[in-house]
């Protein structure tokens, strides 16, 4: 069996590159017609490029997801050439690494209006034609990191990914009566550029401390992010799917010896 998501009007954001772009290429494979946004033109037109080349059908839009205006801009522009929103994969983020010591106002308020004000006006912005849709996906990408682990340097990040978790809980809850499910993808370490960016060093690190053995693929969030917005999955809402090859298991260092 495998999920359905055909000619379904889908948006995935942050799909310039890493995870968006991944989560983005699951779903053209499926058949689903796919806006990517972004800011970044080149890599936006750059992947579209390559997933039309290979039988897909997506456009990209750039925007700025931390603000209410990119949002709106992103979900009527998606309205215009898909005619709906089935779909919302609300996905892009950033996570630069700063200690509580050093943090300002201005990198805790990046982070948090990127990666959470991001879910609460993406969600905003496309709640209408989610309802109009009659079986409305919202896909949040959170993460391991403030849900269920810690780690130093990522103060506010853990509080952004965390907070998604609790906006989406209430939400799931206002939108079930539009027959909207809205659930979350929590990655572990997966290779992006924007991981790679951390060097070769967190990298192999990272590796040893994933009893799979290595780290997670871009279409290893695709999948699960495909799964929670199929058809199939319509009766899951306000729930979480870690996709962390087991990184959050061991219980003490002793456990990863298997
Ligand atoms: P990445 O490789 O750095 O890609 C981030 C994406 O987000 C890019 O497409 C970027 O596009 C977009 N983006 C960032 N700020 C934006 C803004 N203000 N407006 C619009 N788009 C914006 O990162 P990634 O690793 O794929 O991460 C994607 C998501 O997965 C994030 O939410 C991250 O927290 C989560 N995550 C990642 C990992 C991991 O191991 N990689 C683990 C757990 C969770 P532009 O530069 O074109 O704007």
């Amino acid at each position: 069996m495998s999920y359905s998501v055909t000619k379904k009007a889908v948006i995935v954001t942050g799909a310039t590159r890493g995870i968006g772009r991944g989560i983005a290429t699951v779903f053209a494979q499926g058949g689903a017609r796919v806006l990517l946004v972004g800011r970044d033109e080149a890599a936006g037109e750059a992947t579209v490029a390559e997933l039309n080349s290979a039988g897909g059908d997506t456009s990209f839009f750039a925007a700025d997801v931390a603000t209410r205006v990119g949002c709106y801009a992103f979900a009527e522009e998606a309205m215009r050439r898909l005619g709906a929103i089935d779909v919302l994969c609300a996905n892009a983020g950033i996570f630069p690494e700063k200690r509580l010591s050093e943090m300002t106002d201005d990198d805790f308020d990046l982070v948090i209006n990127t990666n959470l004000r991001s879910s609460f006006f993406s969600v905003q912005a496309c709640t209408d034609a989610l309802a109009v849709s009659g079986h409305g996906r919202v896909v949040l990408t959170s993460s391991i990191t403030g849900p269920i682990t810690g780690f130093p340097g990522w103060t506010h990040y853990a509080a952004s990914k965390a907070g998604q978790l609790g906006f989406m809980r209430t939400a799931a809850l206002e939108l079930a009566k539009f027959s909207i499910t809205v659930n979350a993808v929590l990655p572990g370490n997966v290779l992006t550029e924007g991981l790679v960016g951390m060097g070769e060093d967190y990298v192999s690190k990272m590796a040893m401390s994933i009893p799979l053995g290595r780290l997670g693929s871009v279409n290893d969030i695709g999948y699960a992010a495909l799964f929670l917005a199929s058809e199939e999955a319509g009766f899951i809402t306000g729930q979480t799917i870690t996709v962390d090859g087991g990184q959050t298991l061991p219980e003490a260092l002793d456990a990863l010896k298997g």
